[in-house]
Formats: structure tokens, C-alpha cells, sequence
């Protein structure tokens, strides 16, 4: 199944501009550090570019595979503008640096994306209402600064519902499921910071996210539609394609170009979604980098998330998104999976990812497995845990 992202484009663009494009050995400056930095990195530099990182973490994921690091705090002015004065272009993995430091950044290099996107998708409120206002249907929400609001907006959306901070959630963290009024004060006195926003629950038949790319021209680039399966909140299992139906698909796809064309995007975009048991799609959330969903793409796909994602940001034509196979995608989290390593490297057609971590916290991601089959021919949940032998999910 392919997406045909020219049915969705506003006007037909013209090919990148090859003389705006970052020459060989220019450097590409990512903010933060961890595993979507390292993978990032390594197709910058299978293009012939260096990475520059800058982290507050010794010995980061990214550092390790980039040419060059920059200690120091994301909020540290000084340590910005050291690190955007030795880079050509400046991208980020991690998302919340402030809007004075986004700004700081801006002064000296060029930022992709926007740091108008990372704006909206910083906040759960400001992301909702960008994602309504382009047509783009979400849960039902209600901002919630105190708690009368929160009472008032039970009234209007009832219970179940989500209760979320509007900032700096990830992983499942920052949340709590409201199923009857006694949630209600246990909830609102736990999560931090506030304000808050209260989404309606919904009992959707799966979770599935499209990655999607967009250039400096407005040309796009689109991987098909992927399942995502969780286990405590934290991305667990990905299939590639997504087991749903060819229209549900389609509009999940159709859904994360609008998404894209509304950021004016440069660089690649997640689009996380709920399916419901009619097959309708509903945004969850959005992330303008490398996801955690797309990591299949770099063993199944000729040209990667990661390799996209870099290919946007330094003003290269974007190949489309193609599979050549179906694809399982497991992550390590934590000790006990991390432990699995010496079976994981010693099967036959696991592919190993390890992020070069040097301490397995419990929910840490440590690395991942990918595990091809032929297109067309992903197998049935028993049969993908065979397959994936000593890292199948438990
Ligand atoms: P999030 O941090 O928003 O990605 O949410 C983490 C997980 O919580 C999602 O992957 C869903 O499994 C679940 N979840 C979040 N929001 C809702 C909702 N409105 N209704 C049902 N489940 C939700």
C-alpha cells in the first residue's frame, strides 16, 4: 500500500533548489542527546555530514556517533550560542527548550523545523486547538486550570475521561484515567505542573501513527501507517503496516499530511492516532522529529525517518517513504530486557539497535530489535512472538 502525498499537496512544488542545499561535510547541530540524536547522526553522516550535539549529558547516544558535543544546559544562553556558532543548521530530538532559548538559536542559524511548531506541539492545549482549527478531529478536551474547571468540564465531557498535564508529559507519564468522581481530587492533587487538560476517553480498537516528511519546497515524503502497542505507557511493539483497514489507512495518512501542510513543516513529523471501532481516525498527539514508531523504517525502508528527517533539514529532495518489507519493531526498556542482549545478538534475523546507554533504568529505552517479513506477509500476533524469539513481548 503506498500513499500518494502529490493527491494531498496544495499546489505542484518545484524540486529543491540544489544550490540552497547543505554541502558535504557541513554541520547539522541537534539539540539533545539521546537515541533519536544517535540515529539521526548516523544517517547525517552516511550523507557525508557532521553532528554537532548539544546535551547536558556526558556521554550521550547522540555524542558518541557525532563529530562534535556541547556540554551544557538547553535553557544556558552561553552554552546556545557556542553551540549554534559552530553549527550550519541547527535541528533538535528533544522538544522543550524554552521560547527564549528557541529564539536565541533562530538569532544565529537556521532552525528546522520552526520553532513555531515546537511551540504548539510543546503544550497538549495550544496542540488540540491547532489540530481542531486545521480540521483535524482529536478526543474531546477542556483546558483545566483549577479544579472548578475540572468539575465543569466532567460535567461537559463525563467519565471516563484522561486528565493530562499540558507540558513535558511523555511515555504515559503526567496522566491519570478518571473513571469515577472519587478519581477526581486523588488526580488533580498528583499531577504536576498544572494546568491541566481533561480529554474524553476513548475506547479506540487501536493506536496506529504515520511518520511523515516535509522539505524546505513544501514536497513530502510518507510512510504507510503503523500499529503501536504499549506496555506501562511506553511504546512496546510497532507492525508495519498497520493491521486496519485501506481506507483507515489512507486517512491516517491524508490526516499527518494536513497536520504537516498546517505546521509548514520542515523535517519529519509523528502523528500518533486513535482508531475507533468504526475506523475513524483521531489525532493523539503530534511530534515534530524522529519517532519511536518509525524506528522499523531504517531496516525496512530504503530511505529511513532518520535519513529523511536530515535530508529535510539540510534542503535535499526527499525520496518517497518506501517499504520493502513488513516489519516488527520491539524497544528494550529497562534491566531485564537489556539483560536479553547476548540471545538477542546470537538469533538469526533479529536486528539489533542498542543506543550505547551505560546504566538500564526500569522504563529506560536501552535499545531495539527489528524483525522483517516478507511485504505482504506479517504474520499474526503468535507467530511475530516466535519470530521475535528472545526479545518477543512478555
Ligand atoms: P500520551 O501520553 O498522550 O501519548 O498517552 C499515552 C497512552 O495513554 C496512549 O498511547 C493511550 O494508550 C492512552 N491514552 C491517552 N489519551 C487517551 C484518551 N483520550 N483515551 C484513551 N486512552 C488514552
Amino acid at each position: 500500500m503506498t500513499h500518494d502525498v502529490a493527491q494531498t499537496r496544495r499546489v505542484p512544488d518545484p524540486a529543491p533548489d540544489p544550490a540552497m542545499a547543505l554541502a558535504p561535510n557541513a554541520t547539522i547541530g541537534i539539540i539533545g542527546g539521546g537515541q533519536l540524536g544517535r540515529m539521526s547522526s548516523l544517517a547525517a553522516a552516511r550523507l557525508g555530514y557532521r553532528c554537532h550535539i548539544l546535551t547536558p549529558e556526558a556521554d550521550s547516544p547522540a555524542a558518541q556517533v557525532s563529530a562534535a558535543c556541547t556540554l551544557g544546559d538547553y535553557e544556558d544562553a552561553d552554552a546556545l550560542r557556542r553551540f549554534a556558532e559552530a553549527v550550519d543548521v541547527i535541528t533538535f530530538e528533544f522538544e522543550n527548550v524554552s521560547a527564549a532559548g528557541l529564539e536565541l538559536l533562530q538569532s544565529i542559524r537556521p532552525v528546522r523545523p520552526d520553532p513555531s511548531v515546537l511551540r504548539i506541539s510543546q503544550d497538549r492545549v495550544t496542540e488540540k486547538r491547532f489540530l481542531n482549527e486545521s480540521g483535524v478531529p482529536t478526543a474531546p478536551w477542556r483546558a483545566v486550570g483549577s479544579l472548578e474547571d475540572l468539575h465543569q468540564a466532567i460535567t461537559e465531557l463525563g467519565l471516563p475521561g484522561v486528565l493530562k498535564t499540558t507540558r513535558l508529559g511523555y511515555d504515559g507519564k503526567g496522566q491519570a484515567v478518571l473513571r469515577q468522581p472519587g478519581d477526581v481530587a486523588n488526580a488533580w492533587a498528583r499531577l504536576d505542573p498544572k494546568p491541566l487538560i481533561l480529554e474524553g476517553f476513548i475506547d479506540y480498537a487501536c493506536e496506529v501513527s504515520v511518520v511523515v516528511a516535509r522539505g524546505t519546497d513544501g514536497s513530502g515524503s510518507i510512510f504507510d501507517a503503523v500499529e503501536n502497542r504499549h506496555r506501562d505507557g511506553i511504546l512496546d511493539l510497532t507492525l508495519a503496516p498497520a493491521r486496519v483497514a485501506a481506507s483507515t489507512a489512507a486517512e491516517a495518512a491524508r490526516v499527518a499530511w494536513r497536520v504537516a501542510e498546517a505546521l509548514d513543516l520542515v523535517g519529519v513529523l509523528a502523528v500518533e492516532m486513535f482508531v475507533d471501532r468504526a475506523g475513524r481516525v483521531m489525532v493523539n498527539e503530534i511530534a515534530p522529529r524522529p519517532h519511536n514508531s518509525g524506528h522499523w523504517t531504517i531496516d525496512a525502508c530504503p530511505c529511513s525517518q532518520f535519513e529523511l528527517h536530515i535530508r529535510a533539514v539540510a534542503g535535499l529532495p526527499l525520496p518517497p517513504g518506501l517499504r520493502h518489507a513488513d516489519a516488527v519493531m520491539k524497544n528494550l526498556v529497562g534491566p531485564d530486557e537489556a539483560a536479553l542482549w547476548p540471545q538477542i545478538t546470537a538469533t538469526p534475523r533479529l536486528i539489533p539497535h542498542l543506543y550505547g546507554k551505560a546504566e538500564a533504568r526500569p522504563g529506560r529505552k536501552m535499545g531495539h530489535v527489528t524483525r522483517l517479513f516478507p511485504r505482504g506477509t506479517l504474520p499474526g500476533d503468535e507467530e511475530i512472538a516466535q519470530a521475535l524469539g528472545p526479545a518477543a513481548p512478555r
